[in-house]
């Protein structure tokens, strides 16, 4: 590969120069000098952008699925865009709670939500408990019957196979998420909730699974969903979140709007009344693109094979290469424009030779150590899945607008790390 970094793969609006890149007309190298690296760059514009569609595309309800990534800035942006909150432990409840989400804005997933989460969510009055298992319907059934009430939605494994890594497909029949729809389980869950006095049934959910770029498992899934429905009167059908975007070149997701519009259409097609809620909830397709990671490079080692080049991070601030063999692309900060007939093996600092951030990266000729390279599509599941392997501090993330810039995670320090110890 020699062609210059493809600008569709960056946040909206930004803007390759002859020695800088602009995002949300802020320069990547004077973040890099004020903030360090590595550093998570989010433009809200995308955010905001990509939040607004959503809201627009779905009916009331869509929500954003925070565990993509959750800090309060993202949760306000979701919110003040239109969107419900989802979140799935109690962890992100807490979060989205603090960050002054109201409860009627979020909604509790999991597949093994605690009794005293259950209870939290209750208490706070959340806008949506999802159900996912009968263990969960017995521990409903004692909180419920001391007064309080409760909104729901059923979560349902369509069996439906997606067209994405195993690791994050979750609409099979063998999954450890939801009721199955084939074995019956589905029909006995709802018979069981709307037996409970206080209890509200609104409609089921799916999700079958994670970057997905093919629409038919998804109106597969609504097929589904719409025949199983058909007698129950329900008031909204929720799809999940799921789908895909482009880490590289050459990759083409839908949009959200295509998304949605493909879902509507397959449910007007299977007489899903035009009353009925549409609701989703996308994550990756909110906030992938609207990121970057500015890394310094540091060590470069010529191997008989190949060239390693290391950066200043790695697999504690971005797992997915290692988790699910992801591949993103890399361009040189300082020289966007440049082609790209380098190839190097970008690695990071952790002891395992599995720390690969990018098998086979292509740089300008003229990129050495000590200059920046990004990896763009980073905003999902990169922080949200950050970890301090080797015992290194996560990251600093700053969002950019209109030429200026904010933390809103400050970077990690060795303190942090050591607040711990007993
Ligand atoms: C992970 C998840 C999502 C979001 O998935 P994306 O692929 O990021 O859109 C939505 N709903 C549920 C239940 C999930 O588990």
């Amino acid at each position: 590969m020699a062609e210059p970094i493809d600008v569709e793969l960056l946040p909206d609006g930004a803007e390759l120069g002859a020695d800088d890149v602009v995002v949300g007309g802020v320069s990547l190298r004077s973040l890099a000098e004020t903030y360090g690296t590595p550093l998570f760059v989010y433009d809200e514009a995308t955010l905001r952008s990509r939040c607004a569609e959503a809201a627009s595309a779905f009916d009331d309800g869509v929500a954003f699925a925070s565990k993509s990534f959750l800090c309060g800035a993202m949760a306000r942006v979701a919110l003040e865009e239109g969107l419900c909150l989802d979140v799935a432990t109690g962890g992100e409840l807490d979060l989205a709670l603090r960050a002054g989400v109201p409860a009627s804005r979020i909604i509790m997933h999991g597949n093994n939500k605690s009794a005293s989460e259950l209870a939290t969510a209750i208490d706070a009055g959340v806008h949506r408990v999802v159900v996912d298992n009968f263990d969960e319907i017995d521990r409903l059934g004692q909180l419920v019957g001391a007064g309080a009430t409760l909104d729901c939605l059923v979560r349902i494994t369509p069996g439906v196979e997606a067209h994405t890594h195993e690791f994050v497909r979750t609409g099979q029949e063998d999954s450890k998420f939801g009721f199955s729809v084939a074995a019956g389980d589905a029909r006995r869950a709802i018979d069981s909730l709307r037996a409970l006095s206080g209890v509200r049934v609104h409609g089921v959910h799916s999700h079958i699974g994670s970057q997905i770029f093919e629409l038919d498992g998804f109106r597969e899934a609504m097929a589904i969903v719409a025949d199983f429905t058909r007698d129950d009167g329900f008031d909204e059908l929720c799809v999940g979140g799921g789908l895909g975007v482009a880490y590289v070149a050459g990759e083409r997701a839908p949009s959200i709007t295509q998304w949605a519009d493909s879902l509507r259409a397959s449910a007007a097609a299977h007489g899903v009344a035009p009353g009925v809620r549409l609701t989703a909830e996308p994550g990756r397709a909110i906030v992938a693109q609207a990121a970057l990671t500015v890394y310094r490079t540091g060590t470069r080692k010529r191997a008989a094979t190949r060239t390693y080049l290391a950066v200043d991070g790695g697999m504690s601030d971005n797992p997915r290469p290692v988790l699910y063999g992801s591949g993103y692309e890399a361009f040189d900060v300082a020289r966007p424009l440049a082609e790209r007939p380098q190839a190097v093996r970008l690695v990071g600092k952790h002891c395992e030779s599995g720390d690969v951030i990018i098998d086979e990266a292509w740089l300008p000729a003229a990129t050495q150590s000590g200059d920046l390279v990004a990896t763009p599509v980073t905003g999902a599941y990169g922080y949200a899945m950050a970890s301090n392997y080797n015992r290194v501090p996560r990251p600093a993330v700053v969002f950019v607008r209109d030429g200026a810039a904010r933390v809103v995670l400050r970077r990690e320090t060795f303190e942090d790390l050591a607040r711990l110890e007993a």
